[in-house]
């Protein structure tokens, strides 16, 4: 049985869901993280995945790990706003908890791909997303080999799929703004303005 809303003292009608996209090597995450810090009321949506985790994730703060029953039988149950497949993975957001964050009136940051963001935006079309755009595909390919986490086949293989994610985004037409990341530091600041902004415009218009 679904609990009953209860509301807090403390919730606002300013909840707002904000989905940041783009392809990996980017600086998609940091700039995220970013926006999560200088925002006082901004929680992070953490996923489900039934990726395996590496040395980097910490698990509830990156992810929830899951295994691949766990995650069929939580996507049976509803447990989740959208889901996407990515190199053979699933990947889920979690429903209940992204709900009670806006209707607390808070910020609530969803990092997923393109096909999730198509998800979300259908369900939930004030949803406000930013996709995190390369400043160019030289740029990306440099920056895949900078990490220095891959061989190059397999940095060539990624920067193929951020291509065909780039294009996906573009044709997807959910996205409200691209956002070129030339400097990590001015990118978060344009990603909280722009958010601001929002904010303020539909806190004026009434929604
Ligand atoms: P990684 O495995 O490198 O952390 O993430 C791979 C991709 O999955 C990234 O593009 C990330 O934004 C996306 N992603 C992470 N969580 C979710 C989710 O819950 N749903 C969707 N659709 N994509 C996600």
């Amino acid at each position: 049985m679904s609990q009953p809303e209860r509301r807090l003292p403390t919730d606002t009608a300013d909840g707002m869901l904000l989905i940041i996209s783009g392809p990996s090597g980017v600086g998609k995450t940091t700039i995220t993280r970013g926006v999560e810090r200088s925002i006082p009321d901004a929680v992070f949506s953490v996923s489900c995945t039934t990726r395996p985790r590496t040395a980097a994730d910490v698990e509830g703060v990156d992810y929830r790990f899951v295994d691949d029953a766990t995650f069929e039988s939580m996507k049976a149950a509803g447990a989740f706003l959208e889901t996407a497949g990515i190199y053979g993975k699933r990947y889920g957001t979690p429903k209940a908890w992204v709900r009670e964050q806006v209707r607390r009136g808070r910020l609530v940051i969803l990092e997923i791909d393109v096909a999730g963001a198509v998800q979300v935006k259908g369900q939930i079309p004030e949803a406000f997303s930013i996709f995190v755009l390369p400043p160019s595909e030289e740029t990306l390919l440099q920056r895949l080999r900078d990490r220095k986490r891959e061989d190059e086949t397999a940095i060539q293989k990624r920067f193929g799929e951020a291509q065909r994610e780039i294009a996906a985004a573009r044709a997807s037409g959910v996205y409200d703004h691209f956002l070129v990341n030339s400097d990590l530091d001015a990118s978060i600041a344009r990603a909280v303005g722009l958010v601001l902004e929002e904010r303020r415009r539909r806190k004026t218009d009434g929604r």
